[in-house]
């Protein structure tokens, strides 16, 4: 009984992590690889979130985190 109920609970978890493109959605996935916001990336010219962090006068990270979840409203 335990292990069917740990199984129902697990189920819609994995399923709410999953991104609209398939893959696991995690927040590096959304900022470094997610084909949804590949033109946010393409637009502020970065390719890792470790880029937009290193260099804050360069990039408007506020910004571009909020367009980034704006691809998934
Ligand atoms: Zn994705």
């Amino acid at each position: 009984m335990v292990a069917s109920g740990a199984l129902l609970n697990a189920t819609p978890e994995v399923a709410e992590r999953l991104c609209p493109c398939s893959a696991m959605q995690t927040e590096l996935h959304v900022l470094e690889s997610c084909p949804l916001t590949q033109a946010i990336s393409t637009r502020y010219d970065f390719t890792s979130w470790s880029q937009i962090l290193s260099n804050d006068t360069q990039f408007p990270v506020a910004e571009i985190v909020y367009n980034v979840l704006s691809c998934f409203d």
